[in-house]
């Protein structure tokens, strides 16, 4: 299968969110949950865009949908699905998952969904047939919105922080494609990003170098040139600032920080 993911609303250009908050953001919660989403789908052979709005860009939410049907309806893909997040001052709880009426594919995926989720100790709020909302009816393939809970409920809020990004992944992907992600059994693996070193004052280039070498990886000076400011969130920096009072204690420190050392 091949999967378009999308995450519900954005960041406007003055900064507002169009998601709704509690004690998790939508948003914001739903953007750190889909890359673990991906990797359960890629984890069974299927293939997963993940699609973002670009943040900052937009002045209203209506230039989401622009953004986003173009890419889903490009033919390249199976299935679409969109994460959100549910809100009702705090009292609604559980899941529900949305789905075009009439398609009996969206309805299986939805009702799969919802008892993955039902099956983690959500409230099973069970599939709904919904026409008015565009992920869903302007977009040509098989299309399901994900409420996977309510961010301002404390019970269902709780259950997912406890639960963690792999679990409420991990019933997403059944929900998709009707299996579980086939992932090392045990604690929740990070989504792993490319590690770098990053160091800022020349008096610490050696010490930089040595932990690069050390973690084979690269090593760059923070000068907004080596590496673009724009391409620091795609890696896990292991940053060189001033870790002690010397130069000395800033290698020690670097050393015990980033690798381990007992020293
Ligand atoms: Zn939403």
């Amino acid at each position: 299968m091949r999967i378009f993911l999308s995450v519900g609303h954005s960041i406007l250009r003055g900064g507002g969110c169009t998601s709704a908050s509690g004690y998790v953001n939508e948003y914001k919660y739903n953007k750190e949950l889909a890359p673990y989403v991906k990797r359960a789908l890629e984890s069974l052979g299927h293939t997963c865009d993940v699609v973002v709005c670009p943040e900052g860009k937009f002045t209203n939410w209506k230039q989401e949908r622009g953004y986003k049907l173009p890419i889903a309806n490009s033919g390249r893909y199976d299935i679409v699905g969109e994460l959100h997040l549910n809100a009702s001052n705090g009292v609604g709880h559980g899941m529900e998952c949305l789905y075009y009426p009439g398609d009996q594919r969206g309805l299986a995926i939805a009702n799969r969904a919802c008892k993955a989720f039902q099956d983690l100790g959500f409230k099973n709020r069970g599939a709904k047939a919904r026409g008015d909302l565009y992920i869903i009816s302007a977009t040509k393939p098989t299309a399901v919105l994900f409420e996977s809970f309510f961010c301002d409920n404390k019970h269902d809020t709780d259950l997912a922080k406890k639960l963690g990004f792999d679990k409420i992944a991990g019933a997403i992907c059944y929900g998709l494609v009707g299996q579980y992600p086939n992932l090392n059994k045990g604690s929740e693996t990070k989504v792993n990003k490319p590690v770098c070193v990053m160091y800022f004052r020349d008096g610490n280039k050696t010490t930089a170098e040595f932990i690069a070498q050390q973690l084979n990886c690269k090593c760059y000076k923070d000068n907004g040139k080596d590496l673009p400011n724009n391409e620091h969130s795609k890696y896990d920096i292991k940053y060189i600032g001033d870790l002690g009072k010397t130069r000395q204690d800033t290698a020690k420190e670097a050393c015990k920080r980033f690798l381990g050392w007992n020293i």
